[in-house]
């Protein structure tokens, strides 16, 4: 084994949401920062796909990686080894949870749990986390939105021309359509935000050492297993050992506790932080529902998500309890998770045999409808023979027909109203729910509590059976909102920052 030479404040594993903005973030203050990234730099003309090509390949699934699903079937899953890590794809709508999100909730089939602080406690860290990644929006809009200090720095982009009038018509049937948050660049070659542009990009490039293509396999700890003294990583088919006074690990939701089990030792035989038997568990995967509606106007099938609908966020008039979040899907062409909606496409190649995919693209319009799971202790990220299981199957999945059926409900009535001319009618309206191969939404397999018997790291993100082991990415949620987690790992990466500083 190669031993790294330098010995680092901190070393970051994995470059993404969590990872990529804390890495920064510490450099700014001085820290001495190494960063371990498996992937490498993503190529532009991958970022911004918007071509059918979208569709033809398995563009977002890392060539030589199987998982295994629940069925000991493999599965390939949509997840992107790279500087910026998930956010590379991602469809950059940033929002901030609900100040109810962090309290306990009644859910349609059970509870979602209560975060260990209340949202006051990260608004501040969201403000900074919207101003650090440009999100373009406007406040006093959404009427689930949650108290904020201040409106959004940057207006929101302009709405693809027959937007507009879908959002009146939306209007008048009582929707409150708003503009999503969206984190944008304004650099026409590469416009959307991600955790390399306004993550590392941002650091000190004094303080931070960049070692991508650098894969972790696995933690050491010291003799009383207390600390990590080491951090081993493949690096060009070579074994390394880097070290550190500090680890973060931000390896996403699957990675992560994936080599906290790779690491177990004589003082930690079930795996690293794993005392409590938690590492791994309470997996949770938003459901995705991806809903067609024919438009009678055309539109360039390229444009970034645009119109969110949270008329439903908390109930309908039937039912109180959560049903979850709508947002417009952006052009066919330029949704990487739409492309992998495949019982739409097969629908839509059966009934319209001649419409290809640029006419689909130019007349239609794709929503998701997205709900929240809720934590279930046998829903788990295991290893076997080295490799990664995933144990998962959705729950509260009637709430989540309900607000398909609703929206649905929502959308003929629009399409009804004859001062609506951009949408029309349709026999059926194909709609597909993500497959298990889409993990980009994951989280809650290492999650936060005060209490170690039922969580793994403690409301700082520190583990709590190590001195200096800390988890930065969306493994440590408690809850799942029915929103992306982005904007939440952003601003608990930028909470661990301050943490961190006052702490070292
Ligand atoms: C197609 C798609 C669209 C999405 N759209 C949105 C959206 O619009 N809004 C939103 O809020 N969320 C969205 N998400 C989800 C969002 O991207 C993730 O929640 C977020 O990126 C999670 O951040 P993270 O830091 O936990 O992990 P990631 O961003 O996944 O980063 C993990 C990093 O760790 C690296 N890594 C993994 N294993 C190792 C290892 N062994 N050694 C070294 N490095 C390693 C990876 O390469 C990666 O860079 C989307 C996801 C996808 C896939």
């Amino acid at each position: 084994m190669i031993i790294d030479d330098c010995h680092y404040d901190i070393i970051v594993i994995g470059s993404g949401a969590g990872g990529g903005t804390l890495a920064a973030a510490l450099s700014r203050q001085g820290k001495s920062v190494l960063l371990l990234e498996r992937g490498g730099a993503m190529a532009i003309e991958d970022q911004n796909v918007a071509d059918a090509d979208l569709f033809r390949k398995d563009r977002y699934h890392p060539r030589d990686e199987r998982w295994f699903g629940p069925d000991g079937d493999p599965i390939a899953p949509q997840t992107t080894y790279a500087l910026g890590g998930n956010t590379k794809i991602w469809g950059a709508v940033l929002q901030r949870m609900r100040e109810k999100d962090f309290s306990e909730l009644a859910a349609q089939e059970g509870v979602s749990p209560a975060w260990p602080f209340d949202y006051g406690e990260l608004a501040p860290y969201y403000t900074a986390a919207e101003s650090l990644f440009r999100v373009h929006g406007k406040a006093g809009v959404d009427p689930t939105e949650p108290n904020r200090s201040n409106g959004f720095e940057h207006h929101p982009k302009a709405l693809e021309p027959f937007l507009e009038p879908l959002r009146a018509g939306l209007q008048r049937q009582g929707c409150k359509p708003y503009d999503l948050p969206l984190s944008w660049s304004e650099d026409p070659i590469d416009p959307s935000g991600d955790a390399q542009l306004f993550g590392l990009d941002k650091g000190d490039a004094s303080n931070l050492v960049i070692r991508d293509q650098a894969k972790v396999l696995r933690l050491h700890v010291n003799p009383s297993g207390h600390e990590v003294k080491g951090v081993e990583a493949e690096v060009a088919g070579e074994a390394w050992l880097f070290s550190s006074d500090v680890v973060v690990l931000a390896a996403g939701a699957i990675n992560t506790p994936a080599i906290l089990l790779r690491s177990s030792s004589d003082q930690h035989p079930s795996g690293l932080a794993n005392g409590s038997d938690q590492v791994g568990r309470n997996l949770m995967n938003l459901q995705l529902t991806s809903i067609l509606q024919l438009a009678t106007q055309l539109s360039s099938g390229r444009y970034a998500r645009s119109l969110g609908i949270n008329d439903y966020y908390w109930g309908d008039k039937n039912v109180s309890f959560s049903l979850g979040h709508i947002q417009s899907a952006g052009g066919v062409l330029q949704d990487t998770l739409f492309a992998e909606s495949p019982p739409v496409l097969s629908l839509i190649s059966k009934l319209m045999p001649n419409f290809g995919l640029e006419q689909l693209a130019a007349r239609s319009v794709a929503w998701w409808a997205m709900t929240e799971v809720l934590p279930e202790p046998d829903n788990k990220v295991i290893l076997q023979n080295n490799q990664i299981h995933i144990n998962y199957l959705h729950n509260n999945r009637e709430a989540h027909d309900r607000l398909v059926y609703r929206w649905l409900d929502t959308i003929k009535s629009v399409e009804a109203d004859p001062l609506t001319k951009v949408v029309r009618s349709a026999p059926i309206y194909p709609r597909g729910e993500a497959p298990i191969s889409i993990v980009g939404f994951a989280c809650g397999t290492c999650r936060m509590g005060d209490q170690q018997s039922s969580s793994v790291v403690d409301p700082n993100g520190k583990c709590h059976e190590l001195d200096n082991l800390y988890i930065a990415d969306t493994s440590v949620f408690p809850s799942c909102p029915s929103i992306g987690p982005g904007l939440t790992t952003i601003a608990l990466a930028l909470r661990m920052a301050n943490t961190l500083d006052k702490a070292m």
